[in-house]
């Protein structure tokens, strides 16, 4: 079956790296209903919203029609996971429909996750339900207002299929929209073939890097792509401590080449401050805690420099001493990522010398269980002279001496504390997707009524914007709640 709803997809990864992908076609959905279509990501991919709520359109977005001039492939990746090899993983419940240009000239993909098994599916069923495919939606559009490289997604359509959960559970498909979906285990596939790791890693270069395209191969091209691919993720991993996100699942096949977030399963925002926090249910060890993450991005980064050893010089000595002083500089740059953004958090943008500063604040945080998200907003009223939020998440007595020390650091600036505190309240957000009412809206709307759903997803989408209908939305969790959530 086909649908000519979306048309237009251009298909470069498949054509130009025949042995990464497998054409393969989506299962039938018995009765798809449209559950959320993003009709701003749909205009900026030039995708006509009224074909997409069509039936035609929720042929495609279901997985049941492929695009009239269409091939979609299902891919394949290796992976750690967890820490251990696994030399054949893919795209197990995931089709690759093509690639779209947006209004701004970049190329995208455009996936369906959740649309029926295929070759890569092993043990599991290849489909995905309702809860999941909402939540992956929510928190992924949640990131991208939060101003956090990430995919993005354009649409859930639930397959009016049972699937077999725990009980049975409603099928859903995501669409979902991403800079590519090479990823680090896409390299770890193509390292044990070498006739594919050239064309892969200048596919990719031309794709995410162009500025590196030019550099001559035996002139520190691979060590240069390397290099960004680093810096990128520095950057990502950054933001993700800076907004308080714990991806939940940071196996190398989640990590991308893009430097965007990808795969949204057991994540979750911090509540109160905890680096040790770990939400997912399969994280036994704290492998992919809150404050593990950027260890472990490093530790993913250093399986990706090995993929790219054999095209960085003749000599593995020489390759190895190129790639582990690149990967040496990744603490320097997520340390740079990370100061950089904490300054702004507290109106400092611009001072030096003031890491005891911050230091200081979140010992203090975390000594108190104080609020992520709400204990930056608080200091931004504290400078208007509001000084009640934060005296409800930090007593006075335990941060009084800290605000004079920072009012005094601010002082050197030069700015008008109203400016400071509007500037404060421009990166930090008021609404994020709190555990507590996102499992309550995915619980309703596996039950059938998406409006607490669409409440929450309108506030996150706008993070930063002050509305009184949202403000049980920037309430701290109850204490029952807090860090304690399990994600599946
Ligand atoms: P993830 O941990 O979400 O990155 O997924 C790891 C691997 O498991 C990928 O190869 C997925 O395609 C595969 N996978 C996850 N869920 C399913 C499913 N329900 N059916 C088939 N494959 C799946
Ligand atoms: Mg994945
Ligand atoms: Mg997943």
């Amino acid at each position: 079956r086909t649908s000519s709803a979306i048309t237009g997809l251009e298909r470069t990864f498949a054509d130009r790296l025949p042995p990464l992908s497998v054409p393969w076609r989506g299962a039938d959905a018995p009765e798809p209903t449209l559950l959320v279509v993003n009709e701003e990501l749909a205009a900026a991919l030039g995708l006509d919203v009224a074909a997409l709520r069509s039936a035609d359109g929720m042929a495609i977005l279901s997985g049941a029609a492929a695009p009239a001039d269409a091939t979609p492939v299902a891919t394949a990746y290796a992976g750690h996971q967890f820490g251990g090899y696994a030399p054949l993983l893919g795209d197990g419940r995931a089709l690759l429909l093509g690639e779209l240009i947006d209004t701004g000239g970049h190329r995208v993909d455009l996936q369906l996750k959740g649309s029926g098994p295929t070759p890569f599916s092993r043990g599991g069923d290849g489909f995905a339900v309702v809860a999941p495919m909402l939540r992956e939606y929510l928190v992924s559009e949640a990131m991208h207002a939060l101003g956090v490289p990430t995919t993005r997604s354009l649409a859930v359509v639930a397959t009016g299929r049972g699937v077999h959960r725990t009980g049975i559970e409603p099928g859903a498909v995501l669409t979902r929209v991403a800079a590519s979906h090479l990823r680090v285990g896409t390299f770890e596939f193509a390292a044990r073939r070498p006739e594919l790791l050239g064309p892969l890693t200048d596919y990719a270069i031309a794709r995410h890097y162009p500025e590196l395209v030019d550099l001559p191969e035996d002139g520190n091209r691979y060590l240069a792509f390397l290099e960004a691919v680093i810096d990128r993720q520095a950057a990502l991993v950054a933001q993700w401590m800076l907004v308080g996100f714990v991806h939940g699942v940071m196996n190398t096949d989640n990590t991308t080449i893009s430097g965007e977030t990808i795969d949204y399963g057991p994540c979750a925002f911090i509540d109160a401050f905890d680096p040790s926090a770990v939400f997912s249910s399969i994280d036994h060890g704290g492998r992919y805690a809150f404050g593990n993450q950027p260890a472990v991005l490093k530790w993913n980064l250093a399986r990706f420099a090995e993929t790219l050893l054999t095209l960085m010089a003749a000599e593995p000595d020489k390759a190895i001493d190129a790639a582990t002083a690149v990967l040496a500089s990744f603490d320097d740059r997520y340390n740079r990522y990370l100061i950089e953004g904490m300054r702004a958090k507290i109106g400092l943008i611009g001072t030096v010398g003031e890491s005891d500063l911050i230091d200081d604040l979140l010992t203090l945080m975390s000594d108190q269980r104080a609020d992520w998200t709400g204990t930056f907003r608080a200091l931004a009223n504290e400078l208007r002279g509001d000084h009640a939020p934060l005296a409800t998440l930090i007593p006075s007595e335990h941060i009084d001496p800290w605000l004079h020390r920072w009012r005094v650091a601010l002082d050197g600036l030069g700015r008008d504390p109203d400016e400071t505190a509007a500037a404060m309240d421009r990166i930090n957000p008021l609404y994020i997707p709190r555990n507590h009412h996102l499992d309550e809206a995915l619980r309703s709307a596996t039950h059938g009524d998406i409006s607490a759903f669409e409440q929450l997803l309108a506030a996150v989408t706008h993070p930063f914007e002050h509305r009184g209908e949202w403000d049980t939305f920037a309430a701290p969790a109850p204490e029952s709640f807090t860090n304690t959530f399990q994600t599946f």
